[in-house]
């Protein structure tokens, strides 16, 4: 529903794409308790028992339902995506029925108690990809990009904010690291980078590209620490301080001066003014 509503999808061919995965996922965390694991291999399929889900089997394999599917590689192996009953994508393209029958399933399938989250997320999701295609679109514009989210509900836009800055960004370094050029995706929908803020957020209040990094865990730490950074070159530096005392950096040292990579468009490279302000506040020379 989130994906038809954000139009992503057009036509009756539910794939089982990393969006759908990231949007399951977002649901996952936003009911269950923290750690609890889970894979849209097992709903994907079964949602055929319902009778108006028709799974597409890939040229060359046959399914048979029986055989259930254990991971994500097995079912992006076997199968192509999804159709539905016609006369149901009809409604879910039309705002209104698709918020109706958005209703009926939460309140038929879920606790009073968990309701509001769900109906929450549903909303963030939207406004958080409205969000991202905001940002690519005023990468340019003088326009601020958070006007537009200003004028969104106050109760969401925080958690879009976040959500929308995240998938702009990922999409453009496409899940690789800015700084060490690691990508890692797993079958299950989780990427190794996260969308780092070049000048803090919270004293830029500046989400476009421009200010943004896709960068791995060991390396958002490590820029956010000023243990690493960006020159004026878009070559990549590391502090003399990772060789002190006991330190290991390991194979950060192999990085140094190597170029950090980059979207393809210039337009959404990090901003050499947003790199600077780092190189002075943050860095440790
Ligand atoms: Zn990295």
């Amino acid at each position: 529903m989130d994906l038809i509503a954000e139009g992503q999808i057009t036509r009756n061919l539910i794939e089982p794409s990393f969006d759908l995965v990231d949007t399951f996922n977002g649901y996952w965390s936003a009911v269950m308790p923290p750690g609890s694991k889970t894979s849209m291999a097992y709903p994907f399929p079964r949602l055929q028992t319902d009778g108006f889900w028709h799974l597409i089997p890939n040229p060359g394999h046959e399914i048979r339902y029986t055989d259930g599917f254990r991971s994500m590689i097995r079912l992006r192996e076997i199968c192509a995506g999804a159709k539905m009953d016609a006369e149901l994508l009809a409604l879910l393209v039309q705002p209104e029925s698709r918020e109706h029958l958005r209703m009926v399933l939460i309140n038929t399938y879920f606790a009073p108690e968990i309701r509001p989250a769900l109906i929450k997320q549903g909303r963030v999701n939207v406004v958080a990809y409205q969000y991202s295609l905001e940002l690519f679109d005023k990468a340019e514009a003088i326009e601020d990009p958070g006007d537009w989210m200003d004028r969104q509900e106050p109760e969401i836009a925080a958690s879009a904010r976040s959500q929308g800055f995240k998938k702009a960004i990922v999409q453009l370094y496409d899940h690789r690291c800015a700084l060490c050029g690691i990508r890692i995706l797993t079958p299950e929908g989780h990427t190794i980078v996260e969308a780092a803020h070049i000048r803090p957020w919270n004293e830029s209040k500046d989400d476009r590209p421009t200010n943004g990094l896709a960068l791995c865990r060991l390396c958002h730490w490590s820029f956010d620490e000023g243990l690493m950074g960006v020159g004026h070159e878009y070559e990549v530096l590391v502090s003399t301080r990772v060789r002190t005392d006991q330190n290991m950096p390991g194979h950060m040292l192999t990085l140094v001066d190597r170029l950090i990579f980059r979207p393809n468009k210039q337009l959404f490279w990090p901003g050499q003014e947003n790199l600077d302000y780092h190189r002075r506040q943050t860095f440790k020379n």
